[in-house]
């Protein structure tokens, strides 16, 4: 486990172009020196039970630096089973009237809110104000405004918000960014960021406005909203928008099915981007400069990841995103350490701006201004 940890520093290290990486990649982790993580664990409350929390709450059993110490759910009969696979007492359990007493809990420094969209912003806030740190599941909220509440209420109790983009720790993601960073690709000048999957179940909560804030743009085109702000490395001034729906019955109003969606940045690059809920496997990313290009498919499933650039195949190993995300969360919560790529609230909100905005371009059919 620390081996693993020692190279997620390396790797870290390396997105800020300290050339670390090649001479890591020529041998097995577990060679390395290490010296084991004896400092403190931060203690995580797991905030709805679902099918993403499960996977988080296994995955953190790989951590060194985070833990899982307590449950809030609506669900009794998951809580019992958390409790017996995880060993979390009675007194780490909540429901969603009284988890505001977590406040009195010294086993809990965080809680990870990974329910609907749309609950997030009201449960963020009772986190903040139970002086806990918050780490929430994109998106962060349904819209800006709702955003810029979180941020503000987690100021107010001098807490952290950081958002869940596991992606900002990817080994290949982030080798692609210090490429980049080195000039190997040149000028950066085009990204294509396509995010779909198939959706099933129509009375899922994914498809209820109320809950989800949107349809595929909330859920998996913000990936590609977000790919566009770490790939190219700026912030886009400008959104057009294009909607298509094949099914109305399924794709109410407010539920967008497929969006395609173009950005245009202050050095000159444009983003040519697809969101939908109606083609399985589609995930690439695709970034060409005036020298080269990286192109990674899948590009954000939970991996392995697949890149490969003009100067080959990328070999840095897979390891569980979410374990890495929440050490790494658990060291910039614990040791103010700083992420390779932004995951704080900030973060967050730019690109629940960029959404509003993509969602006004599709309404209004013009280009929509943006100051991020
Ligand atoms: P699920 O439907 O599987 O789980 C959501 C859980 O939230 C439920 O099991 C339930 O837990 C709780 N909940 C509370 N109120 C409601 C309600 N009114 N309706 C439904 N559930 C409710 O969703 P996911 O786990 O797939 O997604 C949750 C969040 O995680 C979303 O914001 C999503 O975007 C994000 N996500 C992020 C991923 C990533 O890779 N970063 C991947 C997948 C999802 P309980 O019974 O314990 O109360």
């Amino acid at each position: 486990m620390n081996s693993r940890r020692n190279f997620l520093q390396k790797i870290t290290a390396s997105a800020f172009g300290i050339p670390v990486l090649t001479a890591m990649n020529e041998r097995p982790s577990g060679i390395l020196n290490e010296v084991p993580y004896e400092g403190p664990m931060l203690k995580v409350a797991i905030l709805g039970l679902g099918s993403y929390g499960n996977r988080v709450a296994e995955a953190m059993q790989s951590c060194s630096m985070a833990k899982v110490t307590g449950v809030i759910s609506g669900t009794p009969s998951k809580i019992k089973d958390w409790q017996a696979k995880y060993n979390i007492p009675d007194k780490n359990c909540y429901n969603y009237e009284n988890f505001d007493n977590i406040k009195n809990n010294p086993d809990i420094d965080a809680v990870y809110i990974i329910t609907p969209n749309a609950l997030h912003k009201d449960q963020a806030i009772r986190v903040a104000k139970a002086g806990k740190h918050v780490i929430c599941e994109k998106p962060m909220s349904i819209n800006a405004k709702d955003g810029q509440e979180m941020i503000d209420a987690c100021k107010k109790a001098n807490v952290k918000l950081l958002v869940g983009y596991r992606m900002h720790f990817e080994a290949k993601t982030l080798e692609i960014l210090r490429m980049r960073n080195a000039g190997d690709f040149g000028k950066v000048l085009f990204f294509q960021g396509l995010c779909g999957f198939r959706i099933g179940d129509p009375n899922q909560w994914r498809l209820n406005k109320a809950l989800s804030g949107g349809g595929a743009m909330m859920d998996i085109g913000i990936y590609a909203v977000n790919g566009s702000r770490y790939m190219i490395g700026e912030d886009p001034i400008w959104v057009t928008a294009q909607e298509t729906k094949t099914d109305p019955v399924k794709f109410k109003e407010g539920i967008d099915e497929t969006i395609q969606f173009q950005f245009g940045f202050p050095g000159g690059a444009v983003a040519s981007c697809l969101s939908t809920y109606q083609m399985s496997n589609l995930d690439r990313f695709f970034l060409n400069g005036e020298k080269g290009f990286a192109e990674m498919q899948p590009s954000t499933g939970y991996g392995p990841i697949k890149a490969r650039t003009n100067k080959g195949e990328l070999t840095n190993p897979h390891i569980t995103h979410q374990t890495t995300q929440m050490d790494e969360m658990a060291a910039i919560i614990l040791q103010g350490k700083k992420a390779p790529v932004p995951v704080d609230g900030e973060e967050g909100l730019k690109d629940l701006k960029i959404i509003d905005a993509i969602f006004l371009a599709v309404k209004t059919g013009k280009k929509v201004e943006l100051k991020l």
